[in-house]
């Protein structure tokens, strides 16, 4: 084999990405992991600023049955610890600590919305069951990252008592493959009600997936040092098995024929098998197809026809704040992992419709139209703030805080504002208004403490991490997906019709995440070595 002929190469640096390399390398396999920037972990992320640790993309981890068990497979030591969430609507706040916590919310639901009571009775019994649910589905070690020949016991002991009660709850949550939204109506009447429980998804999540994340919030727990501390492990780990890694090279040319990609360098490299663990549209855009033959030609032109058609998830505006003030006054407010709504009112029809409009008629719309809708949005939306130093002290400063806000946001709006030439005075504007709206309800001290701020657009997401649209979990929930959305067939999502190319992460299974990313990626790995 010359320098530049791998048994595997993997294109991507991101957790998937990383998964995938590792467990070739263990298997000894001759494999390099090429990622366009110059750190490894992409959306899982962590960096300094000041003498502040932030994180950038996610900003907490949940285990799902998968990230533990990954990491006990591999050898790998991370220091942990619990990350617990607060759910916040006006001035009332709601610290969850374990499922009791269920009946404090469905409470506080109540004294918000009385003339909902008997509603809010059934949609908090719905999320009982989903909480069930999610127990059987999360509640054991993934077996993708068992040895079951080596751990007949895991076999016998786990795995066959649990097999029914799988399909038995894939059945019942397929049920719940409706957008949350949709669903919602058939029990809430109340569109403000409606809103409070599910405007902090993404558009059309599943409702199962959405209901669920009550019992995912007990499950969220924190590297010490930041998320990114996960990605630096496994990329550790990768080096230790003798896996190579090439960072600053974008993969810009794939050529499936004669088993080679080329980078922006001019480089090639030669490959058995490829996995792609970056932005799948990119990959279809990019691959040369011209040379297969053309029955292979016909498939390909079908998926790529399907996966250029479709679009990224939503994305998300990230405000940072450097804050000269201790973490006990933030820490006395909610928990590090904060879910808030300034106002009851919710977001109605502001980011959809009213949005829409604004999009379809931007060029005759003036800026003080869209600083009006700017208003609403930011002062009825759900954040989710963060603030790592109150997960792990040693994040930030002594005596300081570093506050993480962010907001599910429209590529499409920072697209067509930056094309009209606007987009800074745009995003000062909207970090204006998301303090005010902070600072004038829950931690007013943020109002003269902050020393310095900056932010993340979908636009920034989409040029450090090449993912369209900036999305944040692959793609929107359209009526027909592009890829494998249902979890019993999950094992099939990483197949392309391309030849010896495997497909991982975020783009290759919805919904998508951290632990589907993982999971994803040892799929891959394992299709991989399956053929070899
Ligand atoms: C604010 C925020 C909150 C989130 N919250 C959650 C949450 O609560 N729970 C959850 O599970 N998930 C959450 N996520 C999503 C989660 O972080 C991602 O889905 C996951 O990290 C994706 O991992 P990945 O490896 O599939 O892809 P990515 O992290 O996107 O990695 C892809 C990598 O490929 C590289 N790349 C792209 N193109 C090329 C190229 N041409 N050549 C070489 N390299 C290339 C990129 O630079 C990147 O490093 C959140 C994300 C954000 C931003």
């Amino acid at each position: 084999m010359t320098e530049n002929t791998f048994d595997t190469v993997v294109v991507g640096g991101g957790v998937a990405g990383l998964t995938a390399t590792a467990y070739l390398a263990r298997a000894g396999q001759k494999v390099l992991l090429i990622e366009k920037n110059s750190e490894c972990g992409g959306l899982v992320n962590t960096f300094s600023r000041d003498g502040f640790l932030f994180d950038a993309g996610v900003r907490a981890l949940l285990n799902a049955g998968i990230i533990f068990t990954m990491l006990k497979d591999l050898n790998i030591q991370v220091e942990v610890v619990k990350s617990p969430v607060s759910l916040g609507i006006e001035n009332e706040i709601l610290h969850i600590n374990d499922v009791d916590s269920l009946s404090e919310y469905r409470d506080l639901l109540i004294k918000i919305y009385p003339e909902s009571s008997g509603e809010i009775h059934v949609l908090i019994r719905i999320i009982r069951k989903v909480m069930k649910h999610m127990d059987v589905l999360y509640g054991i070690e993934n077996p993708v990252f068992k040895d079951m020949k080596r751990d007949v016991g895991f076999l016998f002991r786990k795995i066959l008592p649990w097999f029914p009660r799988f399909i038995f709850t894939v059945r019942k949550i397929n049920r719940m493959n409706i957008p949350v939204e949709e669903y919602l109506q058939t029990i809430i009447k109340d569109p403000s009600l409606r809103d409070i429980v599910s405007q902090h998804f993404f558009k059309n999540t599943p409702a199962f997936f959405a209901l669920s994340y009550f019992s995912l919030y007990l499950d969220y727990f924190y590297p010490r040092g930041g998320v990114g501390k996960l990605s630096e492990a496994l990329r550790g780990r990768v080096l230790e098995l003798g896996g190579e890694i090439k960072t600053g090279r974008k993969v810009t040319g794939v050529f499936p024929d004669e088993h080679r990609v080329k980078d922006d360098q001019n480089t090639s490299f030669n490959y058995q098998n490829l996995i792609w663990a970056a932005d799948l549209k990119t990959l279809y855009r990019i691959a040369e197809t011209d040379t297969l033959p053309p029955e292979m030609k016909t498939k390909i032109e079908e998926n790529r026809a399907r996966i250029l058609g479709n679009r990224g998830g939503d994305s998300v505006f990230t405000l940072f704040l450097e804050v000269n003030e201790p973490l006990e006054s933030f820490g006395k407010i909610a928990h590090g992992h904060f879910f808030y709504t300034p106002s009851r009112q919710g977001l109605e029809n502001t980011h959809r419709q009213e949005l829409n409009d604004i999009l379809g008629r931007f060029d005759k719309v003036s800026k003080e139209e869209v600083l009006a809708w700017l208003d609403k949005f930011a002062g009825r939306n759900t954040y989710e703030i963060s603030i790592p130093g109150l997960k792990d002290a040693g994040m930030v400063p002594p005596g300081k805080t570093g506050v993480i806000i962010s907001l599910l946001a429209e590529y499409d709006l920072f697209k067509l504002v930056k094309e009209a030439g606007w987009l800074d005075e745009f995003v000062s504007e909207l970090e204006n208004r998301v303090l005010r709206v902070i600072s004038g309800s829950v931690y007013p001290m943020l109002k003269d403490k902050i020393v310095a701020r900056f932010s993340f657009t979908p636009l920034s997401i989409e040029s450090r991490i090449g993912s369209s649209e900036g999305g944040i979990t692959g793609w929107a929930f359209q009526k027909v997906m592009p890829v494998i959305n249902k979890i019993q067939i999950a094992d099939r999502s990483v197949l392309t019709p391309l030849p010896s190319i495997y497909q991982a992460g975020q783009w290759a299974y919805s919904p998508a995440g951290v632990p589907m990313s993982i999971l994803t990626g040892k799929l891959a790995a394992d299709k991989v070595l399956k053929s070899a």
